[in-house]
């Protein structure tokens, strides 16, 4: 390490930082050629209405399967994607390929289902952005209002008039709309009904502990009765335990997601537990 090239230099050879760059490059390399190597695959977790306690849905969750390092996490991996402009290429093909998934169920005769995916703020702000959503239902023969996107609340922060704009476009094309992570973002209420938001999914970290803390358990009712002043479907994420579903239930909530009914699983699996008609309220 050279002095005279002062204080930032520190960092530079610092031997964990080092060690952290080296970890990234060799991510990104590998993440470059992931797509076309084929190693991501489509795990759907089952979204249940609470009415009735059956699968109206499903969260398309993406899996990086590396023939040498196993599964890698998507929250390691989505964040480098953004970073390098990958999550073009690699949203575009998780977005195709669930909708094409969902059509392909739907004429193998499951019941509709609605198939929601995460969409990052990059792919959002791209300018092609609609067209890409009006091409993708096109190839892929999907009814539009069988697609969600989900957005988090910090897509909706900046250049709100360009947002508007994209979410009108997206309303009359008839695709639905969902508030991912609800309440860990920095958001006014006030949008939700301006950008004709169909579902609020309430973070996990709120239910996580619902039983036991009152405050998270007060957030979590008052989300719930909001979303029903405001005709926004609620949605509980992370749903774990059964004294956190019977509050659920209690509070009215409209749908949840979770391993308490199921986690992410692999399309066949996901087609297996619908031709059987999982239900939740066998297990209650
Ligand atoms: P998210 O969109 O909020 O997805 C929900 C996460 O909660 C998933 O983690 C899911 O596996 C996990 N989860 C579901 N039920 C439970 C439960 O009962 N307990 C616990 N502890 N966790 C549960 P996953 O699949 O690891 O994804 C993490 C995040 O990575 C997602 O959060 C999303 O932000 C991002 N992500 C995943 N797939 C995609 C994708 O296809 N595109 C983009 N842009 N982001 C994605
Ligand atoms: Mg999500
Ligand atoms: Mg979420
Ligand atoms: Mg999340």
């Amino acid at each position: 390490r050279s002095k005279e090239k002062g204080g930032n230099s520190y960092h530079y050879y610092h031997p964990d930082m080092n060690k952290r760059s080296l970890h990234r490059l060799n991510l990104e390399v590998h993440l470059r050629k992931a797509l076309e190597r084929g190693e991501f695959e489509i795990y759907y977790q089952p979204i249940v209405d609470l009415r009735h306690g059956s699968v109206i849905g499903m969260e398309s969750l993406v899996r990086w399967q590396h023939p040498d390092w196993g599964m890698v996490s998507p929250t390691e991996f989505i964040p480098l994607a953004e970073e390098t402009g990958l999550i073009i290429p690699i949203g575009n093909w998780i977005l195709k390929q669930s909708c094409m998934q969902n059509k392909e169920w739907q004429q193998k005769g499951l019941p509709p289902l609605v198939v929601s995916v995460n969409i990052s703020a990059i792919q959002f702000h791209q300018s092609n952005f609609v067209q890409t959503v009006m091409d993708t239902l096109q190839e892929s023969g999907l009814a539009p209002d069988r697609l969600c996107l989900e957005i988090t609340e910090n897509v909706a922060m900046n250049n709100v008039p360009y947002i508007i704009e994209t979410l009108q476009k997206l309303k009359v094309l008839g695709v639905r709309l969902s508030i991912d992570d609800f309440g860990t973002g920095y958001s006014s209420l006030s949008y939700l009904k301006r950008f004709h938001v169909h579902t609020l999914k309430i973070d996990q970290s709120f239910i996580r502990d619902i039983s036991s803390d009152e405050d998270n358990a007060a957030i979590v009712t008052a989300l719930i009765a909001m979303s029903r002043q405001l005709k926004i479907k609620s949605l509980a994420e992370g749903v774990e335990t059964m004294d956190q579903l019977h509050f659920l239930i209690a509070q009215g909530c409209d749908e949840i997601q979770g391993n308490v009914f199921s986690k992410p699983i692999p399309a066949s699996d996901f087609e297996h537990l619908i031709k059987n008609n999982k239900q939740l309220y066998v297990n209650i």
